[in-house]
C-alpha cells in the first residue's frame, strides 16, 4: 500500500473567510474555508480530493501553506 495521507496545512488567515459561508466545491455544504485559489472548500474535502486525484497534485489546486523551514541552509 502506498496510501499517502497528505494533510494540508492551512493556517494562514487567507484560508478563512470571516464574512461568508459558501458551498464547498466538492461536497456542496457551506464552508468558511477557502483554497489558495479562493475556491470554497472544506479542508478535509480538499485532502480527500488530493488523494482521489494524485495526478492533479502537481498542479497545485489544493496545496499547503508554504512552511517556514528549519532545514539548514548550506549557504556560506
Ligand atoms: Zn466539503
Amino acid at each position: 500500500m502506498t496510501a499517502v495521507t497528505a494533510l494540508l496545512v492551512w493556517r494562514d488567515s487567507c484560508h478563512f473567510d470571516h464574512w461568508a459561508d459558501l458551498p464547498c466545491v466538492l461536497c456542496g455544504s457551506p464552508t468558511p474555508l477557502r483554497s489558495h485559489k479562493k475556491e470554497p472548500v472544506h479542508k478535509v474535502c480538499a485532502e480527500a480530493w488530493n488523494q482521489a486525484n494524485p495526478r492533479e497534485l502537481g498542479k497545485g489546486r489544493f496545496v499547503s501553506d508554504a512552511q517556514t523551514r528549519r532545514t539548514k541552509n548550506v549557504h556560506a
